[in-house]
């Protein structure tokens, strides 16, 4: 009887724990792979992972599609609908791949570990280790720049997480709720509705969109009374927004920002922050610069990237990154200068291009078929020991030729697979929302520089980001969303 039970037993806990459990195989290499964003996700989806042992650490257990980021902070879209489970990638991979939910604290170059700390509310018995490798590759972000400026930590809100949307979210209903609260004074209801953005970057542009749209759909419909006192400010330090667009397209977003009645104040540099005002230094038309007090309810802060206090101590290690400063310096095939072993891949390593999610994932993808051709390459170097060694016992000079030309043939093989060429960014264009359903593109590679805007953009904005969605089970809960702010308009509880 026991007998049966305990078979029953064993085969549900085979199922439940399929390779999981596997030990690590010795003849294999260990390859760490840190992170769980742009990077490290589309190294894992292409990469073979029965030639490795895999595993994989980031402190978030999914992929986030982060250009659908700024529609979660007005409820547009749920978070969970942008969110990928990283088990159900790796679930996919035809050998078993470790994943530990943890931050990695410090990468010890010398001694090949990597220290991992697991901050999780439920304390296990060890929340602390280390993670030996023997490859390594660094997909762990930037964190928020911040320049040092006093009061920023401490009163704005970030937009690179689904806790800060989340946060955002809650804030703007609860700034419009206290506007509401019984007996405000004229300037208090000002201040609290007034909500301002630093940054005209795409997040800053992004957003700035998205908060108008959500007050022009949906808020000023059900609560009336904020009307005349709900407003959007974007805060740029450089003469325009969106740099990185054409003049044209540069035009287009601040003339449909000004239909929508957001505010942008370009040349205009934050300098430090309260929790109910931003200072701002203002370059006057004259070239004078006079010192302005902009009190507000909900500041929403996107001035770009700073690399992370992990990565400056990496750097610390490695003689080589004495002069970068911007992040890992890596060499044309994302090799961390200085380092063996160790490659860098999206806003932690420093290429010649601008850190974005199509950057990224990009440089994923070269990884893995790197990384599958050298394991390849190791098989047939194998092969390639083994013959000479036959070559050595053979008897005949029949056989002799035989081996010679296995040999040879092996040979070309190797060279045929070592020909992978340096990592290159082949650009797809660059697409931003900029709120009343319209849209900026730049799309090289749609013959020459074809640089667009409007309603049709927006829709090819709309699909584009559909198809991109990682899986299409995403893609359904995105296109539900969408309908269901149609229909319904948002969801204004807090
Ligand atoms: P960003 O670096 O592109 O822009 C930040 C802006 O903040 C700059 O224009 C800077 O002049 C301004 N700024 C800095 N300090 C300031 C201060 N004290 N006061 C006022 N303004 C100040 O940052 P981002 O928008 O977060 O983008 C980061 C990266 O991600 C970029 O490479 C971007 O291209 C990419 N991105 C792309 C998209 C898209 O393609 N749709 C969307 C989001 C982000």
């Amino acid at each position: 009887g026991l007998g049966l039970t305990g078979a029953l037993v064993y085969s549900i806990y085979e199922l439940r724990h399929p390779v999981e459990q596997a030990d690590p195989d010795p003849e294999k290499k260990t390859l760490v792979i840190l992170g769980t964003g742009w990077g490290s996700v589309s190294l894992l989806k292409k990469l073979d992972t029965e030639n490795y042992n895999v595993v994989v650490i980031s402190p978030r257990n999914y992929f986030l599609f982060t250009p659908l980021l700024p529609s979660c902070t007005t409820g547009l879209i749920e978070h969970r609908s942008i969110m990928e489970p990283i088990r159900n990638v790796l679930r996919q991979k035809k050998a078993s791949v470790k994943f530990y939910e943890a931050e990695a604290t410090k990468i010890d170059y010398e001694k090949r570990v990597v220290y991992i700390s697991d901050d999780s509310e439920i304390k296990g018995d060890i929340s602390q280790t280390e993670v030996p490798f023997d490859m390594l590759v660094i997909g762990v972000g930037a964190e928020n720049a911040t320049f040092g400026i006093p009061g920023v930590k401490e009163n704005s809100c970030f937009l690179k997480e689904v806790n800060d949307a989340q946060k955002i979210r809650k804030r703007i209903m609860d700034c419009v709720e206290t506007a509401m609260f019984k007996d405000q004074s004229d300037d208090e209801v000002k201040r609290l509705l007034h909500m301002v953005v630093v940054g005209g970057g795409p997040t800053g542009v992004e957003f700035a969109g998205e908060l108008q749209d959500f007050f022009n759909d949906d808020l000023k419909k059900w609560i009336p009374e904020i009307q005349d006192n709900f407003h959007v400010t974007l805060v740029e330090a450089l003469p325009n927004v969106l740099p990185m667009f054409s003049k044209q397209l540069i035009d287009y977003t601040e003339s449909t920002f000004k239909e929508e009645s957001i505010s942008i104040r370009t040349k205009t540099m934050v300098k430090n922050v309260t929790d109910k005002s931003i200072e701002a230094e203002i370059t006057n038309p004259d070239g004078s610069k006079t010192l302005e007090t902009i009190p507000y309810g909900l500041l929403v802060w996107a001035t770009g990237n700073a690399v992370r206090p992990v990565i400056r101590d990496l750097m610390g290690q490695i003689p080589a990154q004495k002069d970068s400063r911007r992040g890992l310096a890596v060499n044309e095939y994302l090799v961390v200068n200085g380092a063996e072993n160790v490659w860098a891949v999206g806003d932690c390593a420093i290429t010649n291009y601008a850190p974005t999610a199509q950057v990224a994932g990009q440089e994923g993808a070269f990884l893995a078929r790197l990384f599958n051709t050298m394991a390849k390459t190791d098989e047939i170097e194998k092969e390639l020991t083994k013959l000479s060694d036959q070559q050595a016992l053979c008897k005949t000079d029949e056989e002799r030729n035989q081996t010679f030309d296995e040999i040879r043939e092996r040979q070309k093989q190797l060279r045929r697979t070592k020909q992978i060429g340096p990592f290159q960014y082949s650009h797809q264009g660059s697409l931003a929302y900029i709120g009343k359903e319209r849209a900026v593109a730049d799309i090289s590679w749609l013959s020459g520089n074809i640089a667009s805007g409007g309603t049709l953009t927006y829709l090819f904005w709309r699909s584009a980001y559909l198809s991109m969605c990682f899986s299409s089970r995403n893609r359904v809960l995105v296109a539900m969303d969408w309908v269901k702010a149609r229909v319904f308009g948002r969801d204004v509880s807090r």
